[in-house]
């Protein structure tokens, strides 16, 4: 049984999340941890959360994924706004502490025209700071496409990512599939290869979740716009090799695809369909 699920709106709370999650046939779901485009966060609800952790357990929910908002740029130039992408981390991993199995996702940032090996080292900087021995939440550096000065494009630069932080045992990899397509890793037609090439550079024990988007652009495109499963060039076919691999089928998996609610849950019914 595949562990499956999609990007929900966190408005209505965790135990909302959880229930819609199930309702549509999941058993696992992404959120924002707060507003993706400013950084704005509600307080903290406790007995929501307890709730939610009591639902989960009782309806075999797994492995939630948090997702970073996108104004937070760890290698930003300014300062400011590295400090506030430290901040925010910092207390999005503090809130996570209450929700056992959680994975924290966040994009590695734009280097701005500092260039690629800087905006490795201030990623890796801002890890160094953010991250606690004993913390619960493995944080994941997403696989980027490569758009504007986006560092995380290539196995390579995640890795040197890696390796500067000193508590990497806390540290996993999210592939993102319309990511990695744009970005120039063949996965339709050869998912082999860029497994391999994944293991050499950083080790396939990193690999911890995957984005499942299909893409609207060009193999190598560089470009991030996601499409729907099955609707994109990466296609169904390549879809029901990814989630078969036996490297790959363990792994939690999360839609970002272009759907309201229905849509998702179509789309989960259609990925269970392709499961051996
Ligand atoms: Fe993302
Ligand atoms: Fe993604
Ligand atoms: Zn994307």
């Amino acid at each position: 049984m595949f562990t499956i699920g999609c990007h929900l709106s966190s408005s209505k709370g965790f135990l909302a999340m959880g229930k819609e999650a199930v309702k549509i046939g999941a058993n696992t779901f992404q959120f924002f941890t707060r507003n993706p485009r400013g950084g704005a966060v509600k307080p903290l609800d406790l007995i929501d959360i307890e709730a939610y952790n009591r639902f989960s357990t009782s309806n075999g929910l797994c492995a939630v994924l948090a997702h970073a908002p996108y104004t937070m740029n760890p290698c930003a130039e300014k300062a400011g706004l590295r400090e506030f992408a430290l901040n925010v981390m910092r207390d999005d991993l503090s809130r996570l502490s209450h929700i056992p199995d959680s994975l924290y996702n966040f994009h590695p940032g734009c280097h701005v025209g500092q260039g690629v090996d800087i905006g490795i080292d201030l990623t890796a900087q801002m890890l160094n700071s953010a991250l606690k021995p004993g913390q619960k939440t493995t944080v994941l550096i997403e696989t980027m496409s490569g758009k504007g000065s986006e560092i995380g494009r290539s196995f390579e630069e995640i890795q040197s990512i890696i390796e500067k932080v000193e508590q990497n045992e806390h540290l996993g990899v999210c592939l993102d599939t319309c990511h990695v397509f744009s970005a120039g890793y063949d996965i339709v037609h050869n998912l082999d290869g860029v497994l391999d090439e994944f293991d050499k550079i950083i080790g396939l024990s990193r690999l911890k979740a995957i984005h499942l988007n299909d893409n609207m652009t060009p193999f190598g495109s560089r470009k991030d716009r996601h499409e729907k499963i099955g609707k994109g060039t990466i296609g169904l076919d390549a879809f029901g090799r990814i989630v078969n691999h036996p490297i790959l089928k363990s792994l939690p998996f999360y839609l970002e695809t272009p759907n309201e609610i229905e849509g998702y849950a179509e789309e989960i019914v259609l990925l269970k369909s392709l499961g051996l």
